[in-house]
């Protein structure tokens, strides 16, 4: 598809996506865990666009999601995946616990005891039985970024996994629930394979006691979490293929003839190569020694770099022939901190020309804000020849229209 046609047809800032990309990820997924039970439930909030929902929901992907809009997001998607959707999250409201009872959806991920009984509150009220997963916390430490580390015993997330055993037991006297699974989540852009195996393992010990102790678990959540190249280390070779054998290898030789139904929550896997965010030069300006390149797109529209110190490659759309220089590629947002790069080495570029920020599928739209009053950007999905508009640009008028002045 050429970018540079697209950009002009339907402005910029604009995520690009890509169909087959997407299906691609979820394929080497099931290819991988295919000999056992299992469901991959994508995590909605990677990228919550209704089309890649829904492209991903007549794929057969279940869903992890962690609120009721994300709930209503796949409902819209998908009717039928309702039944695939895991619920994960520390602060579930009532209303959020009470649709997702209601839309029959497959397991709550429970972080603590007192939305353990809320949840029993819930479903005795509803009639039904809730199907939970407690989950633990497995004290596996993991290298990435500290605001995307979820695992230790010191992160809010999840119940201390030497706690677990005493919360199921008092779970089961109560009627509406059944404690069906365990979860373990230990946090994002892990490209490690061996902690993802570590966590899994103190996981499947737990499942044995509980059974001992009369449960019957049949769901093992595995989390999501794995990693993928931002292109930091030029000299690493990525093979997106590779990356999930040696997951599914590692989580796998732990489970051995373990026969519960795996659920895995991959989010950025799947979708963050699957995206560019295209932008347009607006100015090229020197102060000091510096060159800032100052694009259409700021942090607004992709924080990543602003929150996570995360790497992002850029390209020009249009290969110029000139030559390298350092510069600092910036947003036009008020904060010393909307960049999203400094000191990059890049082919010389000038006003009007298109770059593309690569590897934004994940965690970009989703995490996109109206800071500074800008509109969100526009979202295209290609697949094949064939390229529509998921979501239109924000206008000024939408953005104001939820606002009143009193009086
Ligand atoms: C965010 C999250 C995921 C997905 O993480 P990725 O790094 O995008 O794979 C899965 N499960 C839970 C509980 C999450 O919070």
């Amino acid at each position: 598809m050429d970018l540079t046609a697209l950009a002009k047809e339907h402005g910029t800032p604009l995520y690009v996506y890509s169909a087959e990309q997407i299906r691609y990820r979820l394929e080497l997924f099931e290819g991988a865990f295919s000999g056992r039970a299992h469901t991959i439930c994508y995590a909605v909030k990677a990228n919550s666009s209704l089309a890649i929902l829904k492209l991903l929901a007549d794929a057969g992907a279940g869903f992890d999601i962690v609120s009721g809009g994300e709930l209503e997001r796949v409902r819209r998607a998908s009717k039928a995946a309702l039944k695939r959707v895991v619920f994960s999250g520390v602060g579930k409201q009532v209303w959020e616990i009470d649709a997702a009872l209601k839309a029959g959806i497959l397991l709550f991920n429970v972080e603590s005891e007192a939305e353990l009984s809320l949840l029993a509150e819930r479903a005795k009220l509803a009639g039904v039985k809730a199907r939970f997963a407690l989950r633990v916390n497995p004290d596996v430490f993991a290298e990435t970024h500290p605001y995307i580390s979820t695992g230790l015993r010191d992160h809010k997330f999840g119940i201390a996994i030497g706690e677990a055993r005493r919360i199921y037991r008092a779970a089961k006297k109560m009627g509406s629930l059944d404690a069906a699974g365990v979860s373990v989540h230990i946090g994002s852009q892990i490209r490690q394979v061996e902690p993802f195996g570590a966590a899994l393992g103190r996981v499947l010990g737990l499942v044995k006691e509980l059974r001992e102790d009369g449960h019957s678990i049949r769901y093992v959540d595995a989390g999501g979490g794995l990693g993928i190249d931002y292109g930091m280390d030029a000299s690493a070779v990525f093979d997106p293929a590779g990356q999930v054998e040696r997951y599914a290898a590692a989580l796998l030789a732990v489970m051995g003839d373990e026969g519960a139904h795996l659920l895995l929550e991959p989010g950025r896997f799947l979708v963050a190569q699957a995206g560019a965010l295209v932008s347009r030069i607006l100015f090229v300006k020197k102060n000091g020694t510096k060159t800032f390149v100052v694009t259409d797109a700021g942090m607004n529209d992709l924080i990543r770099p602003a929150l996570y110190q995360a790497h992002h490659e850029i390209v020009p759309v249009k290969q110029p022939s000139g030559a390298s220089e350092a510069v600092d590629i910036v947003g036009p947002v008020c904060e010393s901190g909307d960049f999203f790069a400094r000191d990059r080495v890049m082919p010389k570029v000038k006003v009007g020309d298109l770059v593309a920020v690569l590897d934004a599928g994940a965690y970009g739209m989703s995490l996109a804000s109206n800071y500074n009053t800008r509109g969100r950007p526009a979202e295209v999905l290609v697949d094949g020849d064939r390229c529509d508009v998921i979501r239109r640009r924000e206008t000024v008028k939408d953005m104001l229209a939820l606002e009143r002045m009193p009086g």
